[in-house]
C-alpha cells in the first residue's frame, strides 16, 4: 500500500494517536487499505457467506465445510486453512460454547490469538508510549493501546466481561497448543479482559449490501444494508470521529478502504463518523448517542456551530422555518419566540409556528408506527397530513421536510405505486442536494432510490438520467465491485438497449 496517496500515524500529547494526510489529495481518494487483525462472521451468515473471507456464497458455488465441526463454510482451501492456522484450530472443539458467547467473545478471542504467545510473555501489559513515528507502530502495539474505558463501565458490565474472559482463559489455557497452555493465565486473563473492553469502542461492524429478492408484485427487490461481520482494524482504529466526516470507511469483503470525502490538506485529520451523522441527526441526539457509546462528547466543527446557534437562536429555531407571506427563511430576533423574514422583513409570533411543528412530528410518529405495522394505508394518511403542514412550515432544505418526502416515497414503493414514489423520491433529492451539495454520497444514495422507482415505473428517459447522475458521483468514491455501481451500470446498459 504506498503507490497511492496515503495516511500516516501522526501524534500528540493531547489527542493521542491520530490518522493524518500525507498530502493534499482530492475527494475520492483511497488513503488506507487494511486488512483485520481479527474478524468474526455474524452467526446468521454462515451459510450464505465464506467464514473466513466473507465472500457471498451462492447456492451453485462449490463450498468447503471444516468437516470436524461442520459449523464454518469457507469458499476455497485456501480460506479454510487461513482460517484453521490463526484461530479454527482452537476454536472447533469449542464451537457450541463460543456460540453461546456471542460474537464479541470470539472477536476477544481471536484477537489474543493474533497477539502471539511471544508478544504476550514479554509484553509488560502497559500502554505503549506515544511518539511521532516515522513509520506505522506495530500492530500489536496498535491494538494495545486502544481505549477501554474501564472506569466508565457498570461494575454489572466488568462482571460480564470478567465471567467471559474466564471462559476464554480456559479454552485457550486447556489447549494442547504447548505455546499457549504454557503462558500464566492471570497474565492471559489480563490480555482478554482488556480485548474485550476494547471491542465494544473500537469495532468496525463490516456492512455488506444483501439483496432480498422477495417479490411483490412486478420488479420489487429491496436492498439491506446488513452488518456481516465484526472486525478490528488496528490502523484504521486510529480515525476520530467527526459529525461532518473528511473520509468515508467502506469493505470489500474482508477489506477495508478508507477515502476522501472531501478536499483535504497534507497534514490535515482524518476524521470519520462512527454512526451519529450531522445530516441525520441533530446535535443533541447526537451528543447523547456518542456519550453512551463512545464515552465522549464531540466538538467537531458540526457541533460546535449547532452549539453556538443553539445558544443564539434558542433550540427551538434550528429548523428552517419559512416566512408565510414571501417563503423567505425567517431568523430569530433577540426575544426567541418572535422570528422576522430575512427577505421581506415582516415579523411573526412564532408561538403557532412551533405549536405546528411539534403536532406534525407527533403526526409523523404516529405514521411511522403505521409503517412499521405495514399499515400502509394509515401510515400514507398520517405521513399526508404530516407532509402539509411541513411544506406550510418549511423550507425545502429542511432535513424534516426532506424526511417526511423518504418515508411516503418508502410507503408508495411498498405499495408497488412507484410512480408516485418517485415523485416523493424526487422531493427528498432536491433537499438532500441542497444540503450536501451535487457531489455528494448523501446525493448519490438518494439518486440510486429515484432511478429504481423510475425504472420500476417505466419512465426509461429519467430511469437513464438519474442512473449516470448516481454513477458519477459513486464511481468517485467507491471500486467497480461495489454493488451500487454494479446495478447502476447493469440498469444503465439495459436502457441504453432498449432506447
Ligand atoms: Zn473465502
Ligand atoms: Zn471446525
Ligand atoms: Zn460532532
Ligand atoms: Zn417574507
Amino acid at each position: 500500500m504506498s503507490a497511492f496517496p496515503k495516511a500516516i500515524c501522526g501524534a500528540d500529547d493531547l489527542k493521542g494517536r491520530f490518522l493524518e494526510a500525507e498530502r493534499s489529495m482530492e475527494p475520492g481518494r483511497v488513503v488506507l487499505e487494511e486488512m483485520p487483525r481479527a474478524a468474526v462472521l455474524q452467526r446468521e451468515f454462515r451459510a450464505s457467506h465464506c467464514s473466513y473471507c466473507f465472500t457471498s456464497i451462492d447456492k451453485s458455488s462449490e463450498t468447503i465445510q471444516c468437516s470436524a465441526c461442520g459449523e464454518e463454510t469457507f469458499c476455497s482451501s485456501i480460506c479454510k486453512s487461513l482460517a484453521r492456522n490463526e484461530y479454527h484450530w482452537l476454536e472447533c472443539q469449542h464451537k457450541d460454547l463460543l456460540d453461546q458467547l456471542g460474537p464479541e467473545a470470539v472477536l476477544a478471542l481471536r484477537l489474543l490469538l493474533a497477539d502471539e504467545p511471544d508478544n504476550i510473555k514479554t509484553s509488560e501489559r502497559k500502554r505503549a508510549k506515544i511518539e511521532k513515528f516515522d513509520k506505522w507502530p506495530s500492530d500489536f502495539d496498535l491494538v494495545s493501546s486502544l481505549m477501554t474505558h474501564e472506569n466508565r463501565r457498570s461494575e454489572k458490565e466488568i462482571g460480564h466481561y470478567r465471567k467471559v474472559a474466564r471462559e476464554l482463559v480456559q479454552v485457550t489455557s486447556t489447549s494442547s497448543n504447548e505455546s499457549w497452555s504454557s503462558i500464566d493465565k492471570d497474565v492471559l486473563f489480563g490480555f482478554v479482559m482488556r480485548h474485550l473492553l476494547q471491542i465494544q469502542c473500537n469495532v468496525h461492524a463490516i456492512t455488506a449490501l444483501v439483496v432480498d429478492r422477495r417479490e411483490m408484485g412486478d420488479h420489487v427487490e429491496t436492498q439491506n444494508q446488513v452488518r456481516l461481520a465484526l472486525a478490528i482494524y488496528p490502523r484504521a482504529s486510529l480515525l476520530n470521529h467527526s459529525c461532518d466526516p473528511n473520509v468515508i470507511v467502506s469493505y470489500e469483503r474482508r477489506k477495508l478502504f478508507v477515502r476522501t470525502l472531501k478536499s483535504v490538506s497534507k497534514g490535515d485529520e482524518l476524521l470519520h463518523c462512527y454512526g451519529p451523522h450531522c445530516a441525520r441527526m441533530r446535535f443533541r441526539e447526537r451528543r447523547k448517542a456518542l456519550r453512551e457509546q463512545y464515552y465522549f462528547d464531540c466538538v467537531c466543527s458540526a457541533c460546535s456551530t449547532e452549539e453556538a446557534s443553539e445558544r443564539e437562536l434558542g433550540h427551538r429555531f434550528v429548523d428552517l422555518f419559512v416566512c408565510g407571506r414571501c417563503n423567505g427563511l425567517l431568523k430569530a430576533c433577540d426575544d426567541e419566540n418572535v422570528g422576522s423574514c430575512s427577505t421581506c422583513k415582516k415579523s411573526f409570533i412564532m408561538k403557532k409556528k412551533f405549536d405546528n411543528y411539534d403536532a406534525a412530528q407527533k403526526i409523523f410518529d404516529a405514521a411511522e408506527v403505521h409503517k412499521e405495522n405495514n399499515d400502509f394505508d394509515r401510515a400514507l394518511t398520517k405521513y399526508h397530513q404530516c407532509l402539509k403542514i411541513h411544506k406550510s412550515l418549511l423550507h425545502k432544505s429542511s432535513k424534516t421536510l426532506g424526511r417526511t418526502h423518504d418515508s411516503i416515497a418508502e410507503v408508495y414503493a411498498n405499495l408497488g405505486l412507484f410512480k408516485k414514489a418517485s415523485e416523493h423520491c424526487q422531493a427528498s433529492c432536491v433537499t438532500v442536494e441542497l444540503i450536501f451539495g451535487e457531489a455528494s454520497m448523501e446525493l448519490a444514495n438518494e439518486l440510486l432510490k429515484l432511478a429504481q422507482l423510475y425504472f420500476n415505473s417505466r419512465q426509461a428517459k429519467e430511469a437513464l438520467q438519474m442512473a449516470r447522475r448516481g454513477l458519477s458521483i459513486f464511481s468517485r468514491y467507491c471500486d467497480n465491485t461495489d454493488e451500487r455501481i454494479i446495478e447502476l451500470k447493469e440498469m444503465e446498459n439495459f436502457l441504453e438497449q432498449i432506447k
